[in-house]
């Protein structure tokens, strides 16, 4: 006999079906915002955002990235997921002429899917910029070959820009191999500008995003950058935009929408296959099935009361799919025009028929509203990329913002195996220590985010069976 009342299940089925996933925030990219989808109620703003998608929609924005000179579309491509180069193709035909990538998304695949779609491109009107991660035991040797494995698989002569992957410390920035082999391969034709990424500290001896990133700005030898914007994190990326704007660097942006909300309601009677996985991971572990989904049922409630917080702003902004608020928090990153494109990492074709209508337009008052409530809303909620804030706090020294970011991976971009695999491969103490630790971090967030409960919940879901 079900413990749940027959209008309670007919509720969570609902919720299943239709549940609001809000790209906004998470505790960790995990929590959620879900519930059934909101009937609009009498005087509610209809949805700002262009929905359906617009296939006719073109690019009607190029900005100068920077020195290199080069108009680059408002809306880029990123390509961290992709795998697809069909989805490549169909961004270009719409006027996208930014694409980064990197050696190591998913491990040449993006490279390899650009690759498949140049010969459909006209090679000179598109920007490409790839990077690699360099590893100590580099050289100029070395990275100039990793730099002609990344060329061999795009199926190009040369990059635009080829640039340190993750650079975390200002010193990284001085790698006398990299600029040794981007010396070598610019006199060669290979390479024509040079750049560096980098999302902020997963360690204590990492330095901020800012820090490293408005050092490469003031260096000289970087012309383009990659760097972490969206409406809930955003000051140090100001820094980072003023120190580029006054060196005349490229500023592309990554993680534009920071995350995804979900309430994921539990009946115990008809789990979801994601739930019943859980529990057979967990009691696998050795733990009892009735633990495991009191541990559930926990992380459901924790996220139900997210999910009730903001539902003032859903209701009223007629928030009917993770999309809207996704598309809000793009469009928030367009309307700066001194970052000179956003990278979206597009996977389907509808959601560049979603993206690209907001190429060169402006954001609404009632859209700036409804991000600056759930701003308020999710405050509280969001484990800022790069954020070391609560690191002394803690005895073990697990990277906190390293893990969330990996859990964004998976809820907030829908790469699961990706994330998993960082989290296996992870530098570093992982969230299990957090199993039987007193919490040592409660108060350390100066956001407010309840750390324990939030690793708990991401080591669980990270956690390869
Ligand atoms: S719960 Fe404990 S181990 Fe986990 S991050 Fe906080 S202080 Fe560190
Ligand atoms: S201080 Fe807060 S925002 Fe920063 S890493 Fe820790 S939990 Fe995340």
């Amino acid at each position: 006999m079900s413990r749940h009342s027959r209008s309670e299940r007919e509720h969570n089925r609902i919720s299943r079906r239709n549940f609001v996933k809000v790209g906004g925030a998470a505790l960790a990219g995990v929590a959620a915002l879900a519930g059934s989808a909101v009937p609009a109620a009498a005087g509610t703003t209809p949805s700002m955002f262009p929905t359906p998608p617009r296939q006719d929609a073109h690019i009607q924005s190029y900005r100068t990235l920077g020195r290199t000179g080069w108009r680059v579309s408002d809306v880029g491509m990123g390509s961290v997921p992709l795998r697809e180069s069909s989805v490549v193709r169909y961004a270009y035909d719409k006027g996208v002429n930014y694409f980064d990538t990197a050696e190591g998304y998913g491990n040449g695949a993006a490279e390899r899917a650009i690759g498949e779609a140049m010969q459909h491109m006209d090679r000179e009107k598109i920007f490409i910029a790839s990077k690699c991660r360099i590893r100590d035991d580099d050289n100029a040797e070395t990275i100039v070959d990793r730099v002609r494995g990344s060329l061999e698989r795009l199926q190009t002569d040369y990059v635009d820009a080829y640039g340190i992957h993750l650079a975390s410390t200002t010193e990284a920035l001085s790698h006398p191999g990299y600029h040794a082999a981007m010396d070598q391969l610019k006199a060669e034709g290979r390479v024509r500008f040079t750049g560096v990424s980098y999302h902020g500290p997963g360690r204590p001896d990492q330095a901020s995003m800012a820090d490293v990133l408005c050092a490469a700005a003031e260096d000289g030898r970087f012309d383009i950058m990659l760097l972490v914007y969206n409406f809930l994190n955003h000051e140090e990326g100001d820094r980072i935009i003023a120190a580029c704007k006054a060196n005349n660097v490229g500023t592309t942006a990554m993680k534009t929408a920071p995350g995804v909300l979900r309430w994921q309601p539990v009946d115990r009677d008809n789990l979801t296959e994601q739930q019943q996985q859980y529990i057979e991971r967990m009691t696998g572990r050795g733990q009892s099935r009735e633990a495991a989904l009191e541990r559930l049922e926990a992380r459901s409630k924790r996220q139900r009361d997210l999910y009730e917080r903001t539902r003032p702003f859903v209701e009223q902004y007629g928030l009917l799919t993770e999309e809207q608020l996704r598309l809000g928090s793009i469009h928030w990153v367009l309307q700066n025009p001194d970052m000179h494109t956003a990278c979206i990492a597009f996977t389907d074709f509808d959601l560049v028929d979603k993206v690209v209508p907001l190429s060169g337009t402006q954001l609404g008052a009632a859209e700036s509203r409804m991000l600056e409530e759930c701003r308020l809303a999710l405050n509280d909620q969001y484990c800022r990329h790069g954020c070391a804030a609560c690191g002394a706090s803690c005895p073990h020294d697990v990277p906190v913002s390293t893990i969330m970011r990996y859990a964004y991976y998976y809820e907030g971009q829908g790469n699961e195996k990706y994330a998993m695999t960082l989290y296996a491969g992870l530098e570093g103490t992982d969230a299990s220590a957090c199993t039987d630790c007193a919490g040592d971090c409660a108060g350390a967030c100066p956001h407010g985010i309840d750390i324990l409960p939030n690793m708990l919940q991401v080591h669980d879901l990270l956690t390869l069976a």
